[in-house]
């Protein structure tokens, strides 16, 4: 079955290898948790309402620092770490991050007061604490969780790189480098906007329960190179040079494409939440309905699609699927598939949430103006 998947690579690391595979999550969660915790950020104040004081809550936030540093430590293996170790552990560290993930869940849960939510199952998947600080909000679990995530997606990514090179060497297949290159850009830009993260769903209406923690600290970090798991024992596709050279800028065109959607879209909402009537980019007007003291925002991006962001990150997968060059292979369109999956079960559940604080007839309003969920004129 291995074999037949085309990940025997995976299998190769010695008993004390594959027991050190399996507790690099958790040293690599303390290593960060200390950094973060160690480190200077700046105080921000947050999207999201604080119950208790009525303001809202506030971040500190250092991740841009965090990750260089991080990324400084695997290029120059300070901790003796060889380059490759992170794509060679993956299978053992997923096994072992998700077994801490589920001890971090058990505390996270049980050690709230219970909520609405009565199964305790559900409590666990969900959570029940929307925000969980430590050290005088020095520490914000989801943010901690984010840098943890992002940090290790783009070092799973370089260190799968590395990996491929050492096998192929000459004959390496460019596009796995361009693909660790993108995640690399992906993150980068991630905590170059940072702040923007306050105003997004994760920190709106995910709970700490499991589907956030496992889901940042191992989907994230871990499996959202899936493709690459497959895809690094192939070697170059052995494209003409036209060819080579239409299929790499193509692809990566398509890459910025998505991210420039998807970017935009994101500012723009954070640039209208911030100060509403402000112009974004000092060119689109804001237009919104106003829904009691609230705002919908239909100009601009938020104009032509309700979640135009996703639409961006669907392109930006397209890219991913696209970027090894072996275009009927499963692995490559792995991570297409689970961003599809996720968007359209996440627009759903957003709309939901919005129609329910934004009131069901402005919502509708809103729906009636921006016809298309995600992709205009089609869907
Ligand atoms: P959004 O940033 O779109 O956040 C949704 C929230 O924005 C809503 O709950 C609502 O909250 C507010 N909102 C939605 N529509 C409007 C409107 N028209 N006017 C005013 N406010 C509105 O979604 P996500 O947090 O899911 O995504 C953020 C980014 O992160 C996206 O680019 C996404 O693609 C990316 N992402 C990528 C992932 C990946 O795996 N690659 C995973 C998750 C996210 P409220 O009204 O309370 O402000």
């Amino acid at each position: 079955m291995i074999e037949l998947l085309g990940i025997g690579h995976f299998f190769e690391l010695t008993r004390s290898e594959a027991i050190m595979g399996f507790f690099t999550p958790l040293i690599v969660y303390a290593v960060f948790f200390l950094v973060q915790l160690i480190l200077p950020g700046r105080r921000v104040p947050g999207y999201v309402i604080n119950p208790e004081t009525g303001k809202p809550r506030n971040y500190r936030l250092n991740g841009m620092l965090v990750f260089l540093i991080m990324l400084i430590v695997w290029a120059f293996e300070l901790t003796g770490m060889p380059h490759d170790w992170f794509f060679r552990s993956s299978i053992y560290a997923v096994a072992g991050g998700t077994v801490f993930a589920i001890i971090f869940t058990i505390i996270a849960t049980f050690t709230q007061p219970e909520g609405k939510v009565k199964s305790r199952f559900l409590a666990c998947w969900f959570g029940r604490a929307q925000e969980i600080s430590f050290f005088n909000e020095r520490i914000d679990v989801k943010m901690y969780m984010y840098v943890v995530g992002g940090s290790m997606l783009s070092l799973n990514a370089l260190s799968g790189a590395v990996y491929h090179y050492q096998v192929f060497g000459e004959n390496a297949n460019p596009g796995v480098f361009i693909y660790a290159g993108f995640f690399t850009f992906y993150i980068l830009d991630y905590f170059v906007f940072e702040r923007v993260q306050l105003y997004t769903y994760d920190l709106i209406h995910e709970n700490v329960g499991f589907k956030l923690i496992w889901g940042c600290l191992v989907v994230y970090g871990w499996l959202f190179i899936l493709p690459l798991w497959g895809m690094a024992a192939y070697p170059n596709p052995g494209f003409s040079p036209a060819w080579t050279n239409f299929w790499l800028i193509g692809t990566s065109a398509l890459f910025l494409l998505g991210w420039s959607i998807s970017r935009g879209a994101n500012l723009q909402k954070y640039t209208f939440k911030r100060w509403p009537e402000r112009k974004f980019l000092g060119l689109i007007e804001p237009k919104y309905i106003q829904a009691g003291d609230r705002k919908i925002l239909y100009s601009g991006l938020w104009g032509v699609a309700r979640h135009l962001n996703y639409m961006g990150e669907g392109f930006l997968s397209l890219s991913i699927a696209l970027i090894f060059g072996y275009f009927t292979n499963f692995w490559a369109w792995t991570y297409l598939l689970f961003i599809v999956s996720m968007f359209s079960y996440r627009q759903l559940d957003d709309d939901r949430h919005c129609a329910e604080k934004y009131g069901t007839k402005k919502w509708a309003e809103y729906q009636e103006k921006v016809k298309y969920r995600i992709v205009p004129g089609i869907y």
